[in-house]
């Protein structure tokens, strides 16, 4: 032991460095909040509550049944049902997550090809049934009304990347284009 570590020792300076930092912090703000009764808004970008984006030409969900991001789960908690429309479309019936076995990875909303599911920064939803975890397509659609909404926009042009303008096709690469644009 050197001679600084011994006298350090004997006069307690880790201790009264510590006392003196407390000590410091009585008179000042605190920085802790008094949860539930005060509330920091998440940021967009929080991984909380699932939503299916509300298609608004439609109506319903803007997710085609690609089954992309049912592929991608880690945790395997996606199903989807699907069935063929009229003009040989793939049509939604059931969308569910099992939200207890979700590690809030948001991989599915990056292998989404149509920006289709979110995260939204809903966090409370704290319950007492399972049942209650299982969101169906109708929970997901109300989930986007009640917690992204307008905001969704926001979602998609502001926080989230890469978006479809960000790729670029090498010239002379034959793409696919609608016929109408
Ligand atoms: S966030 Fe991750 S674990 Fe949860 S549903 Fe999406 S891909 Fe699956
Ligand atoms: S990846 Fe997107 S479009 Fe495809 S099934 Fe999932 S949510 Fe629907």
């Amino acid at each position: 032991m050197t001679v600084q570590e011994f006298f350090r020792k004997i006069f307690f300076i880790e201790i009264l460095k510590g006392l003196s930092l407390t000590l410091s912090r009585l008179f000042t703000k605190p920085v802790t909040r008094r949860y539930p009764k005060q509330k920091r808004p998440a940021a967009l970008g929080f991984r909380g509550l699932h939503a299916l984006v509300r298609n608004p030409a439609t109506g319903d969900v803007k997710c085609v049944g690609c089954g992309l991001c049912a592929a991608i789960c880690p945790s395997r908690c996606i199903y989807i049902y699907t069935s063929e429309g009229p003009e040989h479309q793939k049509i939604v019936d059931r969308y569910e997550i099992e939200v207890l076995r979700c590690v809030y990875c948001a991989f599915c909303v990056e292998a989404c090809p149509f920006g289709a599911i979110v995260l939204t920064p809903h966090y409370e939803y704290a319950n007492y049934r399972r049942e209650d975890f299982y969101m169906t397509k109708e929970k997901l659609l109300e989930n986007w009304d009640k917690y992204m909404g307008d905001k969704g926009l926001d979602y998609f042009d502001k926080f989230w990347n890469p978006k479809s303008s960000h790729f670029t096709t090498p010239e002379g690469q034959a793409v696919w284009r609608h016929k109408d644009g």
